[in-house]
Protein backbone atom coordinates (compact mmCIF):
# COMPACT_ATOMS: atom_id res chain seq x y z
CA UNK A 1 0.00 0.00 0.00
CA UNK A 2 1.16 3.36 -0.87
CA UNK A 3 0.38 6.18 1.24
CA UNK A 4 1.64 9.93 -0.18
CA UNK A 5 1.62 12.58 1.88
CA UNK A 6 0.54 15.77 1.49
CA UNK A 7 3.37 18.74 0.86
CA UNK A 8 4.05 20.27 3.96
CA UNK A 9 2.96 17.88 6.32
CA UNK A 10 4.33 18.36 9.46
CA UNK A 11 7.22 16.20 11.06
CA UNK A 12 5.25 15.26 14.40
CA UNK A 13 2.27 14.27 12.89
CA UNK A 14 4.35 11.92 10.05
CA UNK A 15 6.37 10.34 12.65
CA UNK A 16 2.65 9.67 14.39
CA UNK A 17 1.38 7.99 11.45
CA UNK A 18 4.13 6.38 10.57
CA UNK A 19 4.46 4.61 14.57
CA UNK A 20 0.79 4.00 14.21
CA UNK A 21 1.57 2.13 11.04
CA UNK A 22 4.35 0.27 12.46
CA UNK A 23 2.27 -0.76 15.57
CA UNK A 24 0.05 -2.55 13.52
CA UNK A 25 3.06 -4.61 12.23
CA UNK A 26 3.70 -3.44 8.94
CA UNK A 27 6.68 -2.13 7.53
CA UNK A 28 7.11 1.35 6.89
CA UNK A 29 9.68 2.17 3.81
CA UNK A 30 10.11 6.19 3.71
CA UNK A 31 11.00 8.29 0.45
CA UNK A 32 11.80 11.80 0.54
CA UNK A 33 11.11 12.93 -3.12
CA UNK A 34 11.74 16.77 -4.28
CA UNK A 35 7.76 17.30 -4.35
CA UNK A 36 6.02 14.78 -1.97
CA UNK A 37 7.14 12.46 1.03
CA UNK A 38 5.76 8.58 0.39
CA UNK A 39 5.42 5.95 2.41
CA UNK A 40 5.38 2.14 1.45
CA UNK A 41 3.70 -0.26 3.66
CA UNK A 42 5.21 -3.64 3.27
CA UNK A 43 3.03 -6.70 4.99
CA UNK A 44 -0.18 -7.36 6.12
CA UNK A 45 -2.18 -4.15 4.77
CA UNK A 46 -5.22 -6.09 4.49
CA UNK A 47 -6.08 -5.13 7.69
CA UNK A 48 -5.07 -1.21 7.41
CA UNK A 49 -8.83 0.92 7.03
CA UNK A 50 -7.50 3.30 3.37
CA UNK A 51 -10.57 5.02 3.99
CA UNK A 52 -9.54 6.00 7.56
CA UNK A 53 -6.00 6.58 6.62
CA UNK A 54 -7.04 8.61 3.72
CA UNK A 55 -9.21 10.60 5.54
CA UNK A 56 -5.87 12.34 7.85
CA UNK A 57 -5.14 15.70 7.15
CA UNK A 58 -2.17 15.04 6.18
CA UNK A 59 -2.57 11.98 3.92
CA UNK A 60 -2.99 12.96 0.04
CA UNK A 61 -3.84 9.74 -1.66
CA UNK A 62 -3.75 6.02 -0.52
CA UNK A 63 -3.44 3.48 -3.05
CA UNK A 64 -2.88 -0.37 -3.18
CA UNK A 65 0.25 -2.11 -4.97
CA UNK A 66 -0.85 -4.86 -7.13
CA UNK A 67 2.92 -6.26 -7.71
CA UNK A 68 4.60 -8.64 -5.70
CA UNK A 69 7.61 -6.78 -5.73
CA UNK A 70 7.54 -3.60 -3.34
CA UNK A 71 10.53 -2.51 -2.09
CA UNK A 72 12.01 -1.78 -6.05
CA UNK A 73 8.84 -0.17 -7.24
CA UNK A 74 8.59 3.18 -8.88
CA UNK A 75 5.35 3.20 -6.27
CA UNK A 76 7.12 3.44 -3.61
CA UNK A 77 9.79 5.83 -4.50
CA UNK A 78 9.29 7.70 -7.50
CA UNK A 79 12.30 9.18 -7.75
CA UNK A 80 15.20 7.31 -9.47
CA UNK A 81 17.60 5.85 -6.62
CA UNK A 82 21.52 6.69 -7.19
CA UNK A 83 23.89 4.15 -6.37
CA UNK A 84 26.42 6.10 -4.59
CA UNK A 85 30.19 4.12 -4.96
CA UNK A 86 32.83 6.35 -3.61
CA UNK A 87 32.65 9.40 -6.03
CA UNK A 88 31.15 7.51 -8.87
CA UNK A 89 27.11 7.63 -8.88
CA UNK A 90 25.21 5.77 -10.80
CA UNK A 91 21.53 6.04 -11.63
CA UNK A 92 19.11 9.23 -12.17
CA UNK A 93 21.03 11.10 -14.66
CA UNK A 94 24.56 9.87 -14.05
CA UNK A 95 25.99 7.33 -16.25
CA UNK A 96 28.36 4.23 -15.68
CA UNK A 97 30.81 3.53 -17.38
CA UNK A 98 31.97 -0.13 -16.08
CA UNK A 99 35.10 -2.05 -17.77
CA UNK A 100 37.61 -4.74 -17.45
CA UNK A 101 38.44 -7.93 -18.06
CA UNK A 102 36.04 -11.46 -18.11
CA UNK A 103 38.89 -12.62 -15.89
CA UNK A 104 41.07 -11.35 -13.35
CA UNK A 105 44.88 -13.57 -14.68
CA UNK A 106 47.75 -11.32 -13.58
CA UNK A 107 48.20 -8.29 -11.82
CA UNK A 108 50.24 -7.15 -14.83
CA UNK A 109 47.24 -7.72 -17.19
CA UNK A 110 44.37 -6.33 -14.47
CA UNK A 111 47.06 -2.96 -13.70
CA UNK A 112 47.56 -2.30 -17.53
CA UNK A 113 43.97 -2.90 -18.27
CA UNK A 114 42.81 -0.77 -15.57
CA UNK A 115 45.17 1.86 -16.91
CA UNK A 116 43.92 1.72 -20.38
CA UNK A 117 39.93 1.48 -19.47
CA UNK A 118 40.79 4.74 -16.91
CA UNK A 119 42.48 6.56 -19.80
CA UNK A 120 39.56 5.64 -22.40
CA UNK A 121 36.76 7.27 -19.32
CA UNK A 122 36.00 4.14 -17.45
CA UNK A 123 34.21 5.06 -14.38
CA UNK A 124 34.48 1.47 -12.43
CA UNK A 125 36.69 -1.40 -12.96
CA UNK A 126 35.27 -5.04 -13.72
CA UNK A 127 36.94 -8.35 -13.11
CA UNK A 128 36.26 -11.57 -12.06
CA UNK A 129 37.95 -13.50 -9.27
CA UNK A 130 35.40 -16.41 -9.06
CA UNK A 131 34.00 -17.59 -12.03
CA UNK A 132 31.10 -19.60 -13.25
CA UNK A 133 31.77 -21.58 -15.71
CA UNK A 134 29.83 -24.27 -18.08
CA UNK A 135 32.69 -26.28 -17.97
CA UNK A 136 34.12 -27.56 -14.61
CA UNK A 137 37.52 -28.05 -16.67
CA UNK A 138 37.39 -24.17 -17.64
CA UNK A 139 39.32 -21.64 -15.66
CA UNK A 140 37.55 -21.30 -12.98
CA UNK A 141 39.14 -17.84 -11.55
CA UNK A 142 42.75 -16.42 -9.33
CA UNK A 143 39.83 -16.75 -6.79
CA UNK A 144 41.15 -14.66 -3.52
CA UNK A 145 44.36 -13.75 -5.50
CA UNK A 146 42.52 -12.40 -8.17
CA UNK A 147 40.65 -10.14 -5.40
CA UNK A 148 43.70 -8.61 -4.80
CA UNK A 149 45.37 -8.15 -8.10
CA UNK A 150 42.18 -6.09 -8.69
CA UNK A 151 42.47 -4.15 -5.66
CA UNK A 152 46.06 -3.31 -6.61
CA UNK A 153 44.91 -2.09 -9.70
CA UNK A 154 42.15 -0.11 -7.83
CA UNK A 155 45.32 1.83 -5.75
CA UNK A 156 46.74 2.61 -9.41
CA UNK A 157 43.94 3.87 -10.86
CA UNK A 158 41.64 4.83 -8.33
CA UNK A 159 38.27 3.08 -9.79
CA UNK A 160 36.29 1.03 -7.68
CA UNK A 161 36.17 -2.10 -8.31
CA UNK A 162 33.05 -5.00 -9.66
CA UNK A 163 33.47 -8.59 -9.01
CA UNK A 164 30.90 -11.41 -9.01
CA UNK A 165 30.65 -13.34 -5.87
CA UNK A 166 29.35 -16.90 -6.20
CA UNK A 167 28.66 -17.98 -2.96
CA UNK A 168 27.60 -16.48 0.70
CA UNK A 169 30.87 -18.77 1.97
CA UNK A 170 32.91 -16.47 0.06
CA UNK A 171 31.23 -13.27 1.69
CA UNK A 172 34.85 -12.21 3.80
CA UNK A 173 37.30 -12.23 0.86
CA UNK A 174 34.47 -9.34 -0.70
CA UNK A 175 35.09 -7.10 2.65
CA UNK A 176 37.27 -4.91 0.64
CA UNK A 177 35.43 -5.14 -3.23
CA UNK A 178 33.35 -2.18 -4.36
CA UNK A 179 30.55 -3.54 -5.87
CA UNK A 180 29.39 -6.90 -5.60
CA UNK A 181 28.18 -8.41 -8.80
CA UNK A 182 25.53 -11.28 -8.77
CA UNK A 183 25.69 -13.21 -11.90
CA UNK A 184 23.04 -14.52 -14.66
CA UNK A 185 23.53 -18.00 -12.78
CA UNK A 186 22.91 -17.12 -9.19
CA UNK A 187 20.07 -14.22 -9.88
CA UNK A 188 18.07 -16.85 -8.31
CA UNK A 189 20.27 -17.92 -5.41
CA UNK A 190 17.92 -16.62 -2.61
CA UNK A 191 20.03 -17.06 0.33
CA UNK A 192 22.96 -15.25 -1.24
CA UNK A 193 20.43 -12.61 -2.25
CA UNK A 194 19.45 -12.47 1.29
CA UNK A 195 23.15 -12.28 2.75
CA UNK A 196 23.63 -9.48 0.52
CA UNK A 197 20.86 -7.93 1.99
CA UNK A 198 22.49 -7.29 5.16
CA UNK A 199 25.47 -5.83 3.77
CA UNK A 200 25.70 -2.30 3.29
CA UNK A 201 27.48 -2.26 -0.55
CA UNK A 202 26.02 -1.71 -3.77
CA UNK A 203 25.31 -4.99 -5.68
CA UNK A 204 24.97 -5.64 -9.39
CA UNK A 205 22.48 -7.61 -10.31
CA UNK A 206 22.10 -9.56 -13.47
CA UNK A 207 19.10 -10.79 -15.13
CA UNK A 208 19.19 -14.53 -15.25
CA UNK A 209 19.69 -16.39 -18.75
CA UNK A 210 16.08 -17.62 -18.77
CA UNK A 211 14.15 -14.82 -16.82
CA UNK A 212 11.16 -12.31 -16.52
CA UNK A 213 11.72 -9.45 -15.45
CA UNK A 214 9.40 -9.99 -12.87
CA UNK A 215 12.09 -12.53 -11.57
CA UNK A 216 14.79 -10.21 -12.00
CA UNK A 217 12.80 -7.43 -9.64
CA UNK A 218 11.70 -10.18 -7.37
CA UNK A 219 15.21 -11.01 -6.94
CA UNK A 220 15.76 -7.39 -6.37
CA UNK A 221 13.36 -7.67 -3.73
CA UNK A 222 15.09 -10.21 -1.97
CA UNK A 223 18.13 -7.77 -1.29
CA UNK A 224 16.35 -4.78 -0.50
CA UNK A 225 13.70 -6.39 1.83
CA UNK A 226 16.92 -7.46 4.36
CA UNK A 227 17.82 -3.82 4.09
CA UNK A 228 20.15 -3.08 1.15
CA UNK A 229 18.67 -0.60 -1.60
CA UNK A 230 21.91 -0.25 -3.28
CA UNK A 231 20.97 -2.67 -6.35
CA UNK A 232 21.82 -1.76 -9.80
CA UNK A 233 19.84 -3.78 -12.27
CA UNK A 234 21.73 -5.44 -15.30
CA UNK A 235 20.18 -6.24 -18.66
CA UNK A 236 22.70 -9.13 -20.19
CA UNK A 237 20.60 -10.74 -22.68
CA UNK A 238 18.41 -13.72 -22.48
CA UNK A 239 17.53 -17.31 -24.27
CA UNK A 240 16.57 -17.34 -27.33
CA UNK A 241 15.97 -19.36 -30.88
CA UNK A 242 18.65 -16.41 -31.71
CA UNK A 243 21.16 -18.31 -33.77
CA UNK A 244 24.52 -16.34 -33.84
CA UNK A 245 24.51 -14.79 -30.38
CA UNK A 246 25.17 -16.08 -27.46
CA UNK A 247 22.46 -14.27 -26.34
CA UNK A 248 19.19 -12.02 -27.35
CA UNK A 249 20.06 -8.11 -25.88
CA UNK A 250 16.01 -7.84 -24.67
CA UNK A 251 16.80 -3.58 -25.51
CA UNK A 252 12.89 -3.39 -24.42
CA UNK A 253 13.95 -4.21 -20.94
CA UNK A 254 15.47 -1.17 -20.34
CA UNK A 255 12.18 1.86 -20.65
CA UNK A 256 10.34 -1.16 -19.01
CA UNK A 257 12.24 -1.72 -15.52
CA UNK A 258 12.92 2.12 -15.70
CA UNK A 259 8.68 2.23 -15.68
CA UNK A 260 8.77 -0.35 -13.33
CA UNK A 261 11.35 0.41 -10.38
CA UNK A 262 13.30 2.97 -9.68
CA UNK A 263 16.42 1.90 -9.44
CA UNK A 264 19.77 2.22 -12.13
CA UNK A 265 19.69 -0.41 -14.83
CA UNK A 266 22.69 -1.09 -16.87
CA UNK A 267 23.36 -3.18 -19.85
CA UNK A 268 26.42 -5.62 -20.80
CA UNK A 269 26.70 -5.94 -24.69
CA UNK A 270 29.37 -8.12 -24.18
CA UNK A 271 27.92 -11.11 -22.59
CA UNK A 272 24.65 -10.39 -24.54
CA UNK A 273 25.93 -11.01 -27.88
CA UNK A 274 29.20 -12.36 -27.22
CA UNK A 275 31.05 -11.02 -30.22
CA UNK A 276 33.23 -8.24 -29.74
CA UNK A 277 32.29 -6.45 -33.04
CA UNK A 278 28.62 -6.43 -31.98
CA UNK A 279 29.35 -4.89 -28.94
CA UNK A 280 29.82 -1.21 -29.84
CA UNK A 281 26.52 -0.58 -31.78
CA UNK A 282 24.52 -2.75 -29.20
CA UNK A 283 26.62 -0.46 -26.54
CA UNK A 284 25.01 2.43 -28.92
CA UNK A 285 21.46 0.86 -29.05
CA UNK A 286 21.58 0.28 -25.42
CA UNK A 287 22.95 4.04 -24.71
CA UNK A 288 19.75 5.37 -26.73
CA UNK A 289 17.32 3.23 -25.13
CA UNK A 290 18.12 5.28 -22.04
CA UNK A 291 20.23 3.20 -20.01
CA UNK A 292 22.20 3.89 -16.65
CA UNK A 293 25.72 2.60 -17.51
CA UNK A 294 27.33 -0.01 -19.44
CA UNK A 295 29.37 -3.14 -18.50
CA UNK A 296 31.92 -4.13 -20.84
CA UNK A 297 34.60 -6.59 -21.08
CA UNK A 298 37.59 -5.27 -22.59
CA UNK A 299 41.36 -7.00 -22.70
CA UNK A 300 44.44 -6.25 -23.47
CA UNK A 301 45.20 -9.46 -25.63
CA UNK A 302 41.87 -10.89 -26.81
CA UNK A 303 42.26 -13.84 -28.71
CA UNK A 304 45.03 -15.07 -25.64
CA UNK A 305 42.27 -14.73 -22.63
CA UNK A 306 41.56 -17.26 -20.28
CA UNK A 307 37.79 -16.42 -20.47
CA UNK A 308 35.54 -14.89 -23.20
CA UNK A 309 37.97 -13.86 -25.47
CA UNK A 310 35.71 -13.70 -28.48
CA UNK A 311 33.76 -10.49 -26.99
CA UNK A 312 36.43 -9.03 -25.55
CA UNK A 313 37.09 -4.99 -27.04
CA UNK A 314 40.69 -4.14 -27.32
CA UNK A 315 41.39 -0.97 -25.34
CA UNK A 316 41.89 1.43 -28.40
CA UNK A 317 38.35 0.51 -29.33
CA UNK A 318 36.99 0.86 -25.73
CA UNK A 319 38.32 4.23 -26.63
CA UNK A 320 36.35 5.16 -29.55
CA UNK A 321 33.13 3.47 -28.29
CA UNK A 322 33.17 5.06 -25.10
CA UNK A 323 33.14 8.74 -27.40
CA UNK A 324 30.03 7.60 -29.23
CA UNK A 325 28.09 6.84 -26.03
CA UNK A 326 28.62 9.89 -24.94
CA UNK A 327 27.80 11.38 -28.31
CA UNK A 328 24.84 9.69 -28.22
CA UNK A 329 23.84 10.58 -24.57
CA UNK A 330 23.91 14.03 -25.77
CA UNK A 331 21.49 13.36 -28.57
CA UNK A 332 18.80 11.59 -26.65
CA UNK A 333 19.68 14.21 -23.88
C1 LIG B 1 30.60 -11.96 -16.22
O1 LIG B 1 30.21 -10.81 -16.03
O2 LIG B 1 31.77 -12.27 -16.45
C2 LIG B 1 29.58 -13.02 -16.25
C3 LIG B 1 29.89 -14.29 -16.02
O3 LIG B 1 28.37 -12.56 -16.58
P1 LIG B 1 26.94 -13.29 -16.63
O4 LIG B 1 26.63 -13.70 -15.25
O5 LIG B 1 26.04 -12.21 -17.16
O6 LIG B 1 27.06 -14.45 -17.59
MN1 LIG C 1 32.64 -12.87 -19.12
Amino acid sequence: MIVALKRGASPEKESQLIDWLKGMGLGVHISRGEFQTVLGLIGDTGRVDMDLVASLDIVDTVSRVTETFKCCNRKFHPDDTVVQVGDVKIGGGNFALIAGPCSVESEDQIVYIAKAVKAAGATLLRGGAFKPRTSPYDFQGLKATGLEYLKIARQETGLPIVSEIMSRADLELFEDVDVLQVGARNMQNFDLLRELGHLNKPILLKRGLANTLKELLMSAEYIMASGNENVILCERGIRTFSDYFRNTLDLSAVPMLHELSHLPVIVDPSHATGIARMVPPMALAATAAGCDGLIIEVHNDPQNALCDGAQSLKPEDYADLVKKVMAVREAVK
